[in-house]
């Protein structure tokens, strides 16, 4: 059996295409523009690589993963333009004809993490991209977490000490979320230049102000066993130090656990990727193999 996956993310779309689990055969990236010319591309890589038996999509959403839903597989309130409420399983089913499964790309990158890289053996744990936009996928007691939509971490509130950051936010439907304030769009707003062209400590402290105060969040709600945090942002390299510094701090002792409390213990709690920036299309690909095999 070969299966394909798709990471659709919301900048860009990876194909690629496996046997067995961990061996990329092909693979191509190419720039997310508008849906007909994507999925055509998309398309187009399959029908040229394959054949498939199936394929795992992790799409950019918010997107409809709700099972039996009338509208299961469809991106529905983005902002980016022409994409809201766009059908991208059933363009992507009929036009290669095998059975798709789907998850948010970032539930998708969670399960490759899972299966090959940073969470393997783990039951709970999350893993959070700090990109363009920012969004996190769990799995919870051994099953990716779905809920009532999906989780969205990159929109919840924080405190926004507009003394110390005046800057408003971006996010058109919050402005000062987690996203809005500490995204790679949000950084290139704020200093007006993008990440990696910013040094010095102001920046990525703040930055790594809100990714603590958030991961404050994740660990009260969800208990997780590690956190996973990935994205181009995160490649910052004095940025993840700073965040398990202030993680701890803001935490103040009071959950006794030596991954929350020790400062060594620490460095192995709050992660980088396993996979590297083949997270999501390793999980896409899992994702078609478990649909395949009726695991799903
Ligand atoms: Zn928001």
């Amino acid at each position: 059996m070969r299966y394909g996956g798709i990471e659709a993310g919301g900048t860009k779309w990876v194909c690629a295409i496996a046997g067995q689990p961990g061996r990329l055969e092909k693979t191509e990236t190419f720039p997310t523009t508008l849906p007909a010319e994507t999925v055509s591309l998309a398309t187009r890589f399959f029908a040229e690589n394959g054949p498939i038996d199936a394929l795992g999509v992790g799409a950019f959403g918010p997107v409809d993963i709700r099972r039996g839903s009338p509208t299961w597989g469809t991106i529905t309130t983005t902002p980016k333009p022409g994409w809201a409420d766009t059908d991208v399983a059933a363009a992507l089913r009929s036009g290669l004809g095998v059975p798709v499964a789907l998850d948010t790309d970032v539930n998708a990158a969670a399960l490759g993490e899972w299966r090959q890289g940073a969470a393997a053996g783990l039951d709970t744990f999350c893993y959070i991209t700090v990109g363009t936009g920012i969004g996190g996928g769990a799995v919870a007691n051994g099953r990716l977490l779905h809920g009532l939509l999906h989780p969205e971490f990159g929109h919840m509130r924080l405190p926004h000490d507009r003394a110390r950051d005046p800057f408003d936010g971006i996010c058109p439907y919050h402005g000062d979320c987690l996203e809005g304030l500490a995204s790679g769009e949000a950084i290139r707003r704020r200093w007006g230049r993008p990440g990696q062209e910013l040094s010095g400590p102001a920046v990525w402290e703040v930055e790594a102000e809100y990714l603590a105060l958030a991961l404050v969040n994740v660990v009260c709600l969800l208990s997780p066993q590690r956190i996973i945090v990935g994205g181009g942002v995160a490649r910052q390299p004095s940025l993840l130090p700073l965040v398990r510094r202030r993680l701890r701090e803001l935490l103040a002792g009071y959950l006794r656990a030596p991954e929350l409390t020790d400062a060594g213990a620490i460095d192995g709690y709050v992660v980088a990727p396993g996979l590297g920036g083949n997270a999501g299309v390793i999980g896409a690909i899992e994702l078609a193999r478990d649909a395949a095999c009726g695991r799903s």
